[in-house]
């Protein structure tokens, strides 16, 4: 997966934090050794007093959401599909690729294996009973951010920075980093594993 950049700053002071999405290679353990990747996002975590990486656990109103944007490529494709016979016939069709299929295609299948993995990760959760922390301390005290979709629009967040009051903004950076670092494994309830 492609990482992009992102930094957070504050309207009222001079706060500028760094973030990558995805954060890291973070995921959970099964006890039969199964791996399956977190979901994560950045959140003000009032421990840490700092932008952290964070945990996002999965819920239904984000099954429902994916599996929406799912039907709409599949309506795309279906409508693409049902103007092509009467452009041409079907040889030609075949001999030569429609425009937009193949990346619809990709994305239908990318989406697929997305709302897969979303599912799979629900039903690992299940049972879950904490809510969701940060990933640098373990605290379940911190306030998720949001990632702006449209470059180069700095967006002002309807957070405030604490202990200062301003509100925080964030935008995308064009400055792409490489990723680096371990993967770090957790159980189903967030709690890092100790060992090394
Ligand atoms: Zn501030
Ligand atoms: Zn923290």
């Amino acid at each position: 997966m492609a990482s992009a950049h992102y930094i957070f700053g504050c309207v009222d002071c001079d706060l500028q934090r760094s973030y990558d999405s995805p954060a890291g290679d973070y995921a959970y353990q099964l006890l039969d050794g199964q791996q399956l990747p977190m979901l994560t996002g950045p959140s003000w975590c009032a421990d840490c007093r700092n932008l952290s990486p964070a945990e996002r656990l999965p819920s239904a109103e984000g099954e429902a959401a994916l599996l929406k944007t799912l039907l709409c490529l599949r309506l795309d494709m279906a409508n693409l599909l049902k103007e092509v016979p009467k452009k041409r016939p079907w040889w030609q069709f075949y001999a030569k690729p429609v425009n937009g299929l193949n990346q619809l295609e990709s994305q239908i299948s990318q989406q697929e294996q997305q709302l897969d993995a979303y599912r799979t990760l629900r039903a690992a959760l299940a049972e879950r009973a904490s809510p969701a922390r940060c990933l640098l301390c373990g605290s379940t005290d911190h306030q998720p951010l949001t990632l702006p979709t449209k470059p180069d629009q700095p967006q002002v967040l309807s957070i405030t920075h604490p202990g200062c009051g301003g509100q925080l903004t964030v935008q995308i950076s064009k400055q792409r980093t490489q990723k680096l670092g371990q993967k770090q494994l957790f159980d189903l309830e967030g709690r890092q594993f100790q060992n090394s």
